[in-house]
């Protein structure tokens, strides 16, 4: 009999989890899992207080899960990654376990903890297995024919369809129940310290943010509990919903914030609550009913190689884990760091109806819909030039899908210095964007209360000189056209250096 670890980081589940079915392979081994609580760690990353609730809530759905298992859920209290390897080799020793095993994670941060852990087990005595589990293709196995890395994603992606077919196991049940002697630790996910919002507001370069709650006060109120219930029955409810219902117009529907055109199931992605393989097992199921000629269910299975592309991005290019433009040539673009301006970009007042909206909806609920994020991504860096590092941080401050790899990847690719195969000058209007993706105003009218009632265009209110009508809205914070002729002189500048 062996007594084994699994370590939970971004995998918090029990269906299809890689490490925890590597570790109870043996039914006679005693197996248990633990997760740390790191509050610092989770400040120095930016992580969101409503991620930490989010996670808080799912680890006690998971213990309920891994109780019927037989497999306690432990709790290590350490303040950042630095106390970890202590952590855990005391852990190994208090509980006689030989092997911890582990989920891959491929930040920088993340993969210096992984070395500094094993180096610590490995003189304990203790063997450290780190598995494949994240994406549907690890990262580093799709390559150019001359072994290196796809920096754009349309050829990766064709190379990762033929990897899929090779690589794409299913998803795999839970492990078998077994007996355990394992004793529970006392420390249990009620003691989660608490992490305020406050913790990020304080940052130097977010100090405009203050007056943001004032806003969020004013927006409509929502139990986010309910917008993103944990537990994986809860996530699976989600996929098998989508599957038989939105998945197939998922084409068509999924660039209107309005409508339930997308999955949202990123919280749980993001979390590991789901794995991408039920996610594809899902979607492949659901192609098999569609009439022939539907691309809803391949135009969905493309936002998962995009998840996938942007973690093979974070492994072929560490630099963009440290705030490094991906393309080092735009490294001399002079952002503006105005912290005016960006406090009325984070609280939803520059007086463009979409990207208020789109804020609004972030601050609100912890979530924007992905054409949103495109817009204020780009609204920011370009409208108002303002360092999409700035964006990238708000972000992750009050994302509760909040990943370093996608949301990283997203603002370089809107601040045109990303993988972006799209010149710099593609700059959205964001009055245009309103139209097109909001045609009759009903996103902008749920998120911006002052102009719910207003019957003329809504997505350019001020243009009629009916400001008497809606005070309380403020106008444009800038000229359109002005400010994408700065951002344009400016991107020119940098390539003539
Ligand atoms: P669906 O449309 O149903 O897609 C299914 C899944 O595919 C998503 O849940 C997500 O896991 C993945 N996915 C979809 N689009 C992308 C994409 N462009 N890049 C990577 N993965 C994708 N996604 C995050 O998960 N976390 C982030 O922190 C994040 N930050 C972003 C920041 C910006 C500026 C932009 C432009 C995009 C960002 N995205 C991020 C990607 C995308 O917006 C979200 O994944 C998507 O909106 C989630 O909604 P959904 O679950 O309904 O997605």
């Amino acid at each position: 009999m062996t007594r084994r670890l699994v370590w939970l980081r971004a995998d918090l589940r029990h269906i299809d989890n890689t490490a925890l079915l590597a570790a109870c392979q043996e039914s006679a081994d005693e197996v248990a899992c633990v997760y740390a609580i790191t509050p610092a760690q989770w400040a120095a990353h930016d992580v969101a207080p409503v991620r930490v609730d989010f996670e808080r809530r799912q680890l006690h759905a998971l213990r309920h899960d891994l109780d019927a298992l037989g497999i306690p859920l432990l709790m290590i209290h350490v303040p950042d990654y630095a106390g970890l390897p202590s952590a855990l080799v005391d852990l190994a020793r208090k509980h006689d376990v030989s092997d911890i095993h582990a989920n891959r994670q491929y930040e920088v941060n993340e993969q210096a903890r992984d070395v500094n852990v094993q180096q610590r087990l490995r003189a304990a005595g203790v063997t450290f297995h780190l598995h494949e589990d994240q994406c549907l293709v690890p990262p580093g196995t799709v390559l150019k024919a001359d072994g290196t890395f796809y920096s754009v994603f349309t050829p990766f992606k064709r190379v990762w369809l033929q990897r899929l077919e090779v690589a794409g196991a299913p998803p795999r049940p839970a492990p078998n129940r077994r007996r355990s002697a394992f004793t529970q630790s006392d420390a249990v996910p009620d003691h989660f310290p608490s992490y305020p919002a406050a913790v990020h507001t304080s940052a130097a370069d977010t100090s405009a943010l203050g007056t943001a709650t004032a806003v969020i006060a004013n927006a409509k109120k929502i139990d986010v509990t309910e917008w993103w219930p944990a537990g994986e029955n809860a996530a699976l409810d989600r996929l098998r919903q989508f599957a038989a219902t939105c998945i197939r117009n998922y084409d068509t529907q999924r660039d209107f914030p309005g409508h339930d055109g997308t999955s949202r199931l990123s919280p749980y992605l993001a979390a590991g609550i789901l794995s991408p393989r039920q996610c594809l097992n899902a979607a492949l199921r659901a192609r098999s009913s569609h009439p022939p000629g539907s691309n809803g269910v391949d135009t969905w299975i493309s936002e998962l190689c995009w998840r996938d592309f942007y973690k093979h991005v974070l492994v072929g290019w560490p630099r963009v884990s440290r705030h490094r433009p991906f393309r080092l040539e735009t490294d001399p673009v002079r952002w503006r760091h105005d912290k005016e301006e960006f406090g009325r970009w984070c609280e939803g007042r520059t007086g463009f109806p979409i990207v208020d909206a789109a804020m609004r909806q972030l601050n609100a609920t912890g979530w924007m819909h992905n054409r949103l994020r495109m817009i204020v991504a780009m609204f920011l860096t370009k409208d108002l030039l303002i360092d999409w590092r700035w964006g990238e941080k708000y972000f992750m401050q009050h994302l509760i899908d909040g990943d370093l790899a996608a949301n990283n990847g997203g603002w370089q690719w809107s601040a045109s210095t990303g993988n972006d195969a799209a010149p710099y000058f593609r700059i959205f209007n964001p009055v245009t964007q309103g139209r097109k993706f909001d045609p009759d105003g009903t996103f902008i009218r749920e998120w911006v209360p002052e102009l719910r009632h207003f019957d003329g265009d809504v997505h350019d209110p001020h243009s009629q000189g009916q400001a008497t009508l809606f005070t309380d809205y403020p106008p444009p914070m800038v000229d359109h056209s002005a400010a994408r002729e700065r951002t344009l002189t400016e991107f020119q500048r940098v390539r003539a250096l």
